[in-house]
């Protein structure tokens, strides 16, 4: 059994992260705080983190001397970045304390194996994910059952933010859609009627004590995720509890050890079904750095140090914008100019958060806002206004 790491220990104690996005840079922030140093392992040298780690290593996630370095300097790594090959995390877990574990990430880095550990799941979770097969040639094409169609072909790997998911509509659609993925594995799942999107935030410790974050409801736009409302204005406490206690099933069947985020659909019927998860802390959890007693990147943070887990109360309404680089645009221009955030900063309760990328790009996560109020309406009337006021 490891013993529980001393955040203020002289010399430093070191957290590592796999990668150096803004998930990376807000977790450097949370395990600074509470006194640890954090090295980051990133390739690009101007990433989001590496302005606020205390030391980037600059390499390929898979090269094996940065490895073995990070082992070296960390007494227990992470990963920020959900497609780190599972390969690099168990030759670190060779060397040091990793959470979550290379076999966790590995399953949720595909989306078959992540559908069949849910169904393995489903008799102590209770949710199903959508009906689904998987498509690996022109004959599996053939052989979908028209029930499943229309249907969201998707990427078994490296799929993200809506990328590498075609709709289709008709069996014509999903051969010419399946002509277009290069010959990658694919799984076909049935276009399912969703009333809302909802994603459950839970951390588990390495000695098995587990937490769940509220429900948080979630809105997408072009498959990226627009904004975050939490209490979750649709859902009844009934699916709130069934999503949570899912959650809960989920990370204790995995024995995953750090923080976890499941997405689920709520359908026009009003029954649960599992989407997918992120062995991390997740975009719709942003919210927990303003308006939670414990942010999901201080989470994580203690439970990589097998520390107690925090408090994962809610003091305060929440509503997320996120902040994507086309509001550096105007129309169709493409000469950057900075946003109003004069004006969004005059807006009650408005925290915001740039994660210090120097190019804006249309589709490009730059930050998010997320605005706190004594009552969610109001929290959402400001993040309406905000909205308004960046076009
Ligand atoms: P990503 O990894 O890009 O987040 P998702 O599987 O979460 O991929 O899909 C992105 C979005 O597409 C979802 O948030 C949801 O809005 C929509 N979507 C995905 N699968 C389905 C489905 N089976 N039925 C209806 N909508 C879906
Ligand atoms: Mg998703």
């Amino acid at each position: 059994k490891l013993s529980p790491l001393n955040p203020s220990a002289a010399p430093a104690t070191w957290l590592g992260v796999m990668g150096g996005g803004q998930l990376g840079r807000m977790f450097a922030h949370a395990a600074q705080q509470m006194g640890f140093k954090v090295a980051v392992l990133e390739p690009a040298l101007d990433c989001p983190a590496s302005h606020a780690a205390d030391q980037l290593i600059s390499a390929d996630y898979t090269d094996a001397d940065a490895l073995i370095k990070l082992a070296a300097q960390c007494a227990a790594v992470t990963t920020e970045f959900e497609n780190v090959s599972a390969k690099s995390l168990a030759f670190l877990a060779e060397r040091t304390f990793v959470a979550p574990s290379s076999s966790c990430v590995s399953i949720a880095q595909d989306r078959m194996a992540e559908k069949r550990f849910f169904i393995e799941c489903a008799a102590t979770s209770g949710v199903f994910p959508a009906s689904h097969k998987e498509i690996n040639s022109d004959a599996d094409v053939d052989a979908v059952p028209d029930d499943l169609l229309p249907g969201i072909l998707k990427t078994v790997r490296m799929g993200y933010d809506g990328k590498g998911q075609v709709r289709v509509k008709t069996r014509a659609e999903l051969h010419d859609a399946y002509a277009g993925m290069n010959g990658v594995a694919c799984v076909l799942e049935k276009m399912l009627p969703l009333a809302y999107e909802i994603s459950v935030l839970a951390a588990r410790g390495a000695d098995g004590k587990a937490v769940v974050y509220p429900i948080a409801e979630n809105v997408h736009r072009d498959g990226i995720l627009f904004t975050t409302t939490v209490p979750g204005p649709h859902i009844t406490t009934a699916s709130a509890e069934k999503a949570q206690a899912a959650t809960l099933a989920v990370i204790e069947q995995l024995g995953y050890v750090g923080v976890l985020c499941i997405e689920f659909f709520v359908l026009t019927d009003g029954s649960l079904v599992v989407n997918e998860m992120a062995p991390r802390p997740h975009n719709s959890g942003h919210y927990t750095i303003d308006a939670c007693v414990t942010s999901q990147f201080a989470q994580q943070a203690r439970a990589m140090a097998r520390l107690p887990l925090g408090d994962v109360r809610q003091h305060s309404p929440a509503a997320m914008l996120n902040i994507l680089g086309d509001i550096w645009f105007e129309g169709k221009s493409d000469e950057a100019r900075e946003p109003a955030w004069d004006k969004v900063l005059a807006l009650p309760g408005a925290n915001l958060h740039l994660y210090g990328k120097d190019t804006a790009r249309r589709a490009r996560k730059m930050g998010h806002i997320t605005f706190i109020a004594p009552t969610l309406e109001e929290a959402q009337a400001n993040l309406h206004k905000a909205c308004v006021i960046l076009g």
